[in-house]
């Protein structure tokens, strides 16, 4: 018999915790063909709505409901290692709450599974339904994250992914405090089958991701996967540094030709803005890294558990 751990991640997510349990199991034909025992573990980051009470409910229903409660918000990517940590099964797959990662794709992914791949992730190949803004910036993270870090990390790719027992150990391996997952998925390796999908819109409720989230994520992917940034901001520093020294030669020749008139204070003043925010621009990327291992440093715990049923 084969075990599927099914974790899902809920944050104030009380509509769809039994829609998705319903729309699951509604594959419940599959896994009996199959062989497939299920767990359910829906991982709640802190809700406070009643998504524990309806996890509950569940649970009185059907003994395969498991509930992992933290004592608060840790955010998703805490909520998905803690799944991880405690699935049993040698099949994971993570899923959100909100029905955007259809169940429906698990036979497919299954079947893949079975040629050999070690993990099938889903990629959505449209954002529709989603503020043009929000996708434009998005395109341009991943571009960027592609041109500057040596993990490959997939435009579009949705946390909802197919794995062995063998590459969640290795995702359990990876034991940092700030965690991007599309990042670590990339790092780890492993053969991996694609499937696209269009973007579902969600079911109920509304999105936890805001727009300013999101950019501070993307910063986080940025200094957890590159250190381009650093680099970058020595190189400014040493071009500025040539060039100031090509004008310190120019301005010393022109005085001894011309003289010494005192013009040019307005240019100077701006010169001098210009390199000064230089300066704090490139000091803000150093303490991005240094703020980053910072927190790695203190090992604090990544979540902390209410309850566990
Ligand atoms: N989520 C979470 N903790 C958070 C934010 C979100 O566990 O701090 C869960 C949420 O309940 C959902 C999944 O992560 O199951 C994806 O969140 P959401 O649907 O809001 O993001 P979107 O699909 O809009 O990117
Ligand atoms: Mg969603």
């Amino acid at each position: 018999m084969k075990l599927l751990s099914v974790i899902v991640p809920c944050y104030n997510e009380e509509e769809n915790i039994r829609d998705f349990y319903d729309e699951l199991f509604k594959n419940d034909l599959f896994f009996r063909e199959n062989e497939i025992d299920v767990e359910v573990i829906y991982v709640d980051d802190g809700s406070k709505d009643k998504t524990v009470a309806e996890v509950k409910k569940l649970r009185t229903e059907d003994e395969r409901v498991h509930l992992l409660s933290f004592s608060r918000n840790f955010g998703k990517e805490a909520a998905i290692y803690a799944g991880l940590q405690k699935s049993k099964g040698n099949l994971v797959v993570l899923m959100d709450a909100d029905l955007q990662d259809p169940p429906s794709l698990l036979p497919e992914m299954y079947k893949y599974i079975e040629e050999g791949y070690d993990s099938v992730a889903t990629r959505r190949v449209t954002r529709k339904g989603e503020p043009p803004i929000r996708s434009f910036f998005a395109r341009i993270f991943y571009r960027l994250m592609n041109k500057i870090s040596k993990t490959e990390i997939v435009d579009g790719a949705r946390d909802f992914r197919l794995m062995t027992r063998q590459v969640v150990d290795a995702i359990l391996a990876m034991t940092e405090y700030n965690r991007f997952t599309k990042g670590i998925f990339g790092w780890v390796g492993y053969e991996t089958k694609w499937l696209e999908y269009e973007n579902i819109e969600r079911k109920k409720g509304e999105t936890k991701w805001s727009f300013w989230k999101l950019f501070l994520y993307s910063l986080e992917g940025i200094t957890a996967f590159s250190t381009m940034p650093l680099t970058a901001a020595a190189v400014i520093g040493a071009l500025f540094c040539i060039l100031a020294f090509c004008l310190i030669i120019v301005i010393i020749v022109k005085t001894l030709i011309f003289g010494d008139p005192t013009s040019g204070w307005p240019s100077m003043v701006c010169f001098m803005l210009l390199v000064g925010g230089i300066q704090l621009f490139c000091l803000g990327i150093a303490g991005q890294y240094l703020s980053k291992t910072y927190m790695e440093v203190k090992k604090r715990p990544i979540y902390l558990v209410k309850e566990d049923i």
